[in-house]
């Protein structure tokens, strides 16, 4: 079974005429990158929304491991999936605006939900959340403030929140088109060390070298339809 299975996935925003997806299938193997292209508008981001369960579907399926996470409903046009609480803890999600909380450290940004929504034992999540500083190189600001950061730093603090939930696939939404361009580089280096340790990722990016190396599969997005889907990004992105 995939880690993430797609199926005739319709979306329609509510008093929107036509759907901003329209029958969008697709398989994510466990350990494998996705990289969703297309240009601005076609879709992309309420592709990873849906999939986050952050906006509710009117058709198709959404599985995980063969698990149906969430299903359309042809008259849903607002509100909240009913699956999103389940969801939140198999599927993280980093954003393009790191939108940390500004009255939290960023230890207390990345052990907030672990301790307590999922009521973890809070010194296990503290250990694991410093793990995961270290592994993105920012264990000297552990008791720092969003606001002394950089942006490679706050987006690298980001990517611990989401990992801390153990996700089985992470989702990735532009997350360096915020960047001043020295700050790219070492978010991405993030990316590939966890591409490099089997993270399953969908991710949507502007940076094509970047997607050229890291992706297993591309599929190319306009206007809500998958219109190109490839194996072979290299040759992807020669043509
Ligand atoms: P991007 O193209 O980078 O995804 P947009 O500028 O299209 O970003 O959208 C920014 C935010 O505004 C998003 O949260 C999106 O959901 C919202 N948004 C975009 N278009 C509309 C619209 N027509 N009506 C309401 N909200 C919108
Ligand atoms: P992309 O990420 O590819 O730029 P989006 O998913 O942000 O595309 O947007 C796709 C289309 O849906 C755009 O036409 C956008 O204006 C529209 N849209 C996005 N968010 C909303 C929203 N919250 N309400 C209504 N329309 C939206």
């Amino acid at each position: 079974k995939p880690a993430l299975s797609v199926r005739h996935l319709t979306k329609t925003y509510a008093h929107a005429t036509s759907p901003v997806l329209n029958d969008v299938s697709f398989d994510v193997p466990k350990g494998k990158v996705f990289v969703v292209l297309g240009p601005s508008g076609s879709g992309k981001s309420t592709l990873l929304r849906a999939i986050a369960g952050l906006e509710p579907i009117q058709g198709g399926t959404i599985a995980l491991h063969g698990d149906v996470i969430d299903e359309g409903k042809p008259g849903r046009l607002t509100g909240r999936s009913k699956r999103a609480s389940a969801l939140r803890t198999r599927i993280g999600m980093v954003f393009q605006s790191y939108d940390l909380f500004p009255n939290k450290t960023v230890l207390g940004n990345i052990t907030l939900a672990p301790t307590l929504v999922l009521k973890r034992k809070s010194s296990d999540v503290r250990d694991e959340a410093m793990q995961l500083l270290e592994r993105v190189h920012l264990a000297d600001r552990a008791n720092s403030w969003p606001h002394e950061l950089s942006g490679g730093q706050r987006q690298r603090v980001a990517i611990c929140r989401a990992l801390i939930e153990h996700p089985e696939v992470l989702l990735l939404d532009e997350i360096t088109a915020a960047l001043d361009p020295e700050m790219v580089r070492e978010v991405l280096d993030v990316v590939l060390e966890l591409a490099d340790n089997g993270q399953t990722m969908v991710l949507v990016t502007h940076e094509m070298r970047f997607a050229e190396a890291i992706a297993d599969h591309v599929i190319l997005l306009e206007d809500g339809s998958i219109v190109d889907s490839t194996d072979d990004p290299k040759e992807f992105f020669t043509h």
